[in-house]
């Protein structure tokens, strides 16, 4: 079988299967990740589905990875609100975007999906009552 190239769609650079410490450090939880072969200049890099060598999605830019923040932001407030408890807000989470409980992972999303959770957290807040926190 051929190995398929993963490429940073930022600058085309092939990525690089490194350590998830190289771009995490102390923050690393271990694993992988595919790095633009250009890190740090090209700030761009995705993790790796654990036990296998595939990407869990696109390489992320800065950007992305803060919208990423922004919608975890958003989707916390649900559980941190009390509007559903820790474990049945993650399995709306994985209902909403038809993913495997395991797979609901908002550090993976797209910029698209993150946009659709932003959308859909602040209609359970809004339905809730419970306005959103002020985007830092
Ligand atoms: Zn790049």
């Amino acid at each position: 079988m051929k190995k398929k190239t993963i490429r940073c769609p930022y600058c085309g650079s092939p990525a690089i299967l490194r350590d998830a410490s190289y771009v995490y450090g102390d923050r690393s939880y271990g694993g992988k990740v595919y790095v633009c072969s250009h890190y740090p200049d090209c700030d761009s890099y995705v993790g790796v589905i654990t036990g296998t060598a595939l990407p869990k999605g696109s390489l992320a830019n800065k950007a992305l990875r803060r919208k990423r923040v922004q919608a975890h932001q958003a989707f916390d407030q649900i559980w941190k609100q009390g509007i559903l408890n820790r474990q049945d807000a993650y399995r709306w989470l994985a209902e909403k975007f038809c993913l495997d409980r395991g797979q609901a992972h908002i550090g993976e999303f797209s910029d698209y999906m993150c946009e659709q959770l932003i959308r859909e957290a602040s209609k359970v807040l809004e339905y809730n009552h419970v306005s959103m926190p002020m985007a830092g």
